[in-house]
């Protein structure tokens, strides 16, 4: 509801909602400036703050980073081309033993945003090939995309990661070298268990109970 009042209000007046506008939505691009003449480019260098995290649940660009765009939107006969980096920071977890991996992703894009009425759009699925709308591209999609390619499923802390102790859980990276543990039996547990008890009854049958003499 609020998005529908806002936007009514960006179609009036100039620069101050046009920024207010990019904070909602940084991956919007105007490409009204193109013309729409096929042979027209420009080029935008912004730094974005992302509205939301960007990635998988083992590694991720997180809500409210920085991104920077760093982009060449060409003009060509069914649409804009855009080309270019798009560079930000990760964080996310070891997928061997769960400690804090940071990082920078940077992805290349090569994506064509097909113009309304251009044959490319007409013959060509919405899913297929991205479209301009209100003289609007929206990258967003095609960045969840290429950074999802491009970051690790299993991300590391180091590539020889040892991980973590299956007994204690202990990362084994500071543990003392040679961390092990002596794993009973299954089968010998119960005769385990009953060693103590065998102890304490031949200590008693002695007659001789350390500490009662006083
Ligand atoms: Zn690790
Ligand atoms: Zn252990």
């Amino acid at each position: 509801m609020l998005a529908v009042t806002e936007r009514a209000v960006t179609s009036h007046v100039g620069t101050p909602d046009a920024a207010a506008e990019s904070r909602r939505d940084p991956f919007v691009l105007d490409v009204r400036s193109l013309s729409r003449r096929a042979g027209t480019m420009t080029e935008t260098h912004r730094t974005v703050t992302t509205p939301a995290k960007i990635g998988g649940e083992m590694i991720a660009i997180p809500e409210n980073s920085e991104v920077d765009l760093d982009l060449r939107l060409e003009s060509v006969t069914e649409g804009v081309l855009v080309t270019g980096t798009v560079c930000g920071e990760t964080a996310g977890q070891c997928a061997r033993c769960l400690e804090p991996v940071d990082g920078t992703v940077s992805i290349f894009l090569t994506e064509l945003f097909a113009y309304p009425d251009s044959e490319t759009e007409q013959t060509t699925d919405a899913d297929d090939v991205y479209r301009i709308v209100d003289d609007r591209l929206d990258l967003e999609q095609a960045i969840i995309d290429a950074v999802a390619d491009e970051l690790p499923m299993s991300p590391l802390c180091a590539d020889d990661c040892p991980g973590l102790c299956q007994v204690c859980g202990i990362r084994l990276a500071i543990a003392e070298p040679g961390h092990a543990h002596d794993i009973i039996d299954p089968r010998w547990a119960k005769l385990a268990d009953k060693f103590p008890a065998a102890e304490e009854s031949g200590e008693t049958s002695s007659g001789e109970e350390p500490g009662a003499g006083s």
